[in-house]
């Protein structure tokens, strides 16, 4: 294969960023792989050996796996980032609403002091028309009865002044609040700005390294036979989270966690072809000493 004696893959380096395995012996048992099956940190890709003649077509699939897994990474975070941006969206909700519920009632308030103005007005017109009538009549009778309804409309001015005076001061009241709730809601928004701003860096970031990530998977694509490279794309579509995995305990699937044949199990150790997990189709390849 044209990938035969290639040096240590450049791929693996971001895995081994997030290894915390470095310079510590691999757990007997468990395999240099078993905890994230298909990715290789380079300090255990060094422990396991540069003289180790592992099969050149596993060494180039497992380089394009890790872009694989990291691109799906990469897309499953990017899939999360609308549902983030309507969620800090609907933060706002609450205090837009709170927001908009004190100017309605102002209003409804602003409405009925009108309405008392108008009232008000209506009976002063009334005042002054009996008072000119009780001025101008010669009778009594007449000036008592015109003098007695000059003071039952003037009782109800003052009673409507009231009234007025008490939904001024809840104007105010409300006022006050709306000014509370308009100061809360633009905190908020602030906050929420911010938010989608950190949001759009980290799409434009995603976007920019699953760019990189795909120009590499498609160099590393192009290393391998298209057979095995069909056969590889088909197991990954199916299994999602691996094509490859290691050989576990010399007996087990690092995918399915079910015991190979011994057939399948001695051509993995072999490493001489490429074989496959009987339960799961994934490919399977040697981990241990
Ligand atoms: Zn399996």
């Amino acid at each position: 294969m044209q990938c035969r004696n290639k040096p240590v893959p450049r791929a693996h380096k971001c895995v081994a960023a997030v290894s915390t395995e470095k310079g510590r012996k691999t757990e007997k048992g468990r395999g240099l792989f078993g905890r994230y099956p298909g990715k290789i940190s380079i300090a255990k890709w060094r422990a396991w050996g540069f003289d180790r003649a592992m099969l050149p077509e596993i060494e180039s699939l497992l380089i394009l796996q890790s872009k694989d897994q990291a691109i799906r990474k990469l897309q499953r975070e990017l899939a999360r980032i609308p549902m983030e941006e309507d969620n800090a969206r609907s933060r706002l909700s609450d205090d837009q609403a709170a927001v908009a519920a004190i100017k309605e009632k102002l209003q409804a308030n602003e409405i009925a002091i009108k309405n008392l103005e108008l009232d008000i007005e209506t009976r002063r017109t009334t005042i002054l028309r009996l008072k000119t009538q009780q001025f101008e009549t010669k009778k009594n009778d007449e000036y008592t009865a015109l003098g007695n309804e000059v003071v039952r409309y003037e009782g109800e001015v003052s009673g409507l002044e009231d009234r007025e005076l008490g939904l001024m001061e809840i104007a105010e009241n409300l006022k006050a609040n709306l000014s509370d709730a308009q100061a809360k809601l633009a905190a908020c928004q602030t906050l929420v700005d911010e938010e989608l701003g950190q949001l759009a860096e980290r799409r434009k970031n995603c976007e920019q390294q699953q760019a990189e990530l795909e120009a590499e998977r498609s160099a590393a694509a192009a290393k391998i036979e298209e057979t095995l490279l069909s056969r590889y794309d088909r197991t990954l579509a199916a299994k999602k989270d691996a094509a490859l995995v290691p050989l576990q305990h010399g007996t087990t699937c690092g995918g399915c966690h079910m015991k190979v044949t011994s057939a399948t199990a001695n051509g993995t150790k072999a490493e001489k072809e490429i074989t496959a997990c009987e339960q799961c189709g994934r490919i399977l390849y040697l981990d241990e000493d």
